[in-house]
């Protein structure tokens, strides 16, 4: 079976500094390279805790400069801007595309420092942003911070990625966030990594209502691999991760399911038969053993996530 994937959520380069690379666990260059995942969203994040020190929003340059060294220097890899080049990666034998991904924009202050920022950063390839990450920041409320919404900044952002073509992903809001955002965006919304609060209540994870909604709008939401928000019983494989999946197929509609594993970056466990991104044919096989159709199990592999990634470069 040489079925493509795209994975809509890998923090590639963490297990590249931190070494983690090559030992068998989660996910770094040589482990994407060797595995049947066409197309990933590679994040780049701020690990400078306090935002505004000016080496925080340097960590966004850095990241996607060790990211292009990587393609510059190593065949198996490309970059991803646009829709063409989507197309041709899922049509490929071999070989990984990078979209260059940010997580967490919080080093923003204002209209102003975020143009600049922004106009840096997609000069050196960025096309996806997800603005948030656990806390509030200048663009909304995170997962983990108070209940606001989209403030101003949010609504001139999704304006930004609109505009210029770059993904909008909504990983990481807050009720209020997520819904004032999903009022503001014309294009399909996309959920990169998330699972079911349905099946393990947790505020990282989407409601049944949220997904009707991504559903109802033509979006993709990505099912996440960590054991903290995936896992409901004494034993975590792609078993449970089946189960999510068909939950999301269920509630949101088969052509609005995703993967978005977050390999990389998960700090809870992994799923015992799904530990680097070579290891996702055995979601699939665990998908096929629920009786779900080839038809469908391609659609959540790559063609939603591909549908929509697609409008939101095009
Ligand atoms: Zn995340």
């Amino acid at each position: 079976m040489n079925m493509p994937f795209i994975d809509l959520h890998e923090d590639v380069l963490v297990a590249e500094r931190t070494g983690a690379s090559g030992t068998g666990l989660q996910t770094g260059f040589d482990e994407l390279a060797e595995s049947n995942v066409r197309v990933v969203l590679a994040t780049g994040f701020t690990d400078v805790e306090d935002f505004f020190d000016p080496r925080a929003e340097e960590c966004f340059g850095k990241d996607l400069e060790d990211y292009a060294a990587r393609i510059a220097t190593d065949e198996r890899f490309s970059l991803i801007t646009t829709a063409a080049d989507i197309r041709r990666m899922v049509g490929a034998d071999s070989g990984c595309g990078i979209v260059f991904h940010i997580e967490g924009l919080n080093t923003v202050r204002d209209h102003v420092s975020m143009e600049i920022l922004l106009r840096d950063l997609y000069k050196k390839g960025l096309r996806s942003i997800g603005p948030l990450w656990t806390l509030n920041n200048p663009f909304g409320g995170g997962t983990n911070g108070a209940d606001v919404g989209l403030t101003p900044l949010g609504a001139a952002l999704i304006d930004w990625c609109e505009s210029a073509h770059v993904i909008f992903d909504l990983a990481h809001m807050n009720p209020p966030t997520f819904a004032d955002a999903l009022a503001k965006i014309r294009k399909p919304p996309i959920v990169s990594h998330t699972a079911c609060d349905a099946l393990v209540p947790s505020v990282r994870n989407i409601t049944d209502a949220q997904l009707r909604i991504v559903g109802d709008r033509g979006g993709v939401a990505g099912i996440f691999l960590a054991s903290k928000f995936a896992r409901s019983g004494d034993t975590y494989s792609s078993a449970n991760i089946a189960d999510h999946l068909m939950h999301m197929v269920d509630t949101a509609g088969e052509d609005h399911v995703a993967l978005g594993t977050d390999l990389g970056g998960i700090t809870s466990s992994l799923p015992s038969d799904i530990r680097v991104p070579g290891d996702l044919p055995n979601l699939i096989r665990a998908l096929r053993e629920r009786g779900l159709s080839d038809r469908i199990a391609e659609k959540i592999a790559f063609k939603n996530a591909q549908r929509v990634l697609e409008a939101h470069l095009e």
